[in-house]
């Protein structure tokens, strides 16, 4: 159990793998990406409370160095490990989700338990899809299934089958979908969180750049919103499923840079 998890250094962290992804490559791609858009010239590093980015007490711990295959998943979690020990606080840029599982393990047993409040246009409950227990489709269900989150929280999901509605309830999730959304819902978040960030939960038309397209998502403002709004503490975070190979302009890099940089804003506000 170590006394800085929640509220250790907010430490960027990016773990380039997507051999878990069922539709398509390329978000191994997206950290470099990410960070190349953080600093873009056509922006600044101005937070919306007005504060400057550089200024907020956060580092950059690089890239994890992975093998190509699943073999990776315990490299993740040993990685993540290491950066809590030596007091940092996760902040990952995926990747696919599938990287979920293996940081959120090495969260777990650094800090006391806490609510993961997950976007997504997708539940990601999957007992297993296409044989793979440990693809980007099923990280909640492992995570459930081991007990590392006190509460899930899912929000923006618009793509539920009767398989994961039936996982849902096994696992006592609290879903906020879209339709909730739409009429005004918003989720209460007492306590300690891990923000499980995946791209898609936008709509396509602010986000193109990501592997699965599903329409009627947040938009950006929506998003931000929400994310400011964390009271926390937040424990860890990622931001997934950005893929720069359907992203020929780079706006969407600048949505997720956009919302890494609220990422670190809200974790630097405790
Ligand atoms: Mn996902
Ligand atoms: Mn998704």
């Amino acid at each position: 159990m170590s006394p800085t998890a929640g509220s250790g250094r907010p430490t960027l962290l990016g773990v380039p793998y997507d051999a878990s992804s069922s539709f398509l490559r390329g978000t191994a791609l997206a950290p470099s990406h990410i960070r190349s858009a953080l600093r873009a010239a056509s922006s600044n590093l101005s937070t919306e409370d007005g504060r400057a980015l550089d200024t907020l007490g956060w580092d950059d711990a690089g890239d994890l160095e992975l093998p190509p295959g699943t073999e990776a998943r315990s490299c993740i979690e040993a990685g993540v490990a290491r950066l809590l020990a030596t007091g940092g606080r996760p902040l990952v840029l995926g990747g696919d989700h599938s990287v979920t599982y293996p940081v959120v393990r090495a969260v777990a047993r650094a800090a006391a338990p806490f609510t993961i409040l997950h976007f997504d246009a997708h539940a990601d409950l999957y007992d297993a899809l296409d044989g793979d227990r440990y693809s980007h489709a099923c990280p909640f269900a492992r995570i459930m299934e081991e007990g590392l989150a006190a509460r899930l929280v899912q929000v923006g999901v618009r793509t539920l089958t009767a398989h994961q509605r039936e996982q849902a309830h096994r696992f006592g999730v609290e879903m906020l979908d879209m339709q909730a959304f739409a009429a005004g819902v918003r989720p209460a978040l007492p306590g300690p969180v891990y923000v499980s960030l995946d791209l898609d939960v936008l709509d396509p038309a602010f986000a193109p750049g990501v592997s699965h397209w599903e329409p009627g998502g947040l938009s950006t403002r929506e998003l931000l919103t929400m994310v400011q709004a964390i009271e926390g503490p937040i424990v860890g975070a990622d931001l997934v499923e950005y893929n720069p190979l359907r992203d020929p302009t780079g706006l969407t890099a600048m949505v997720a840079a956009k919302l890494l940089k609220e990422m670190l804003a809200a974790m630097t506000r405790e």
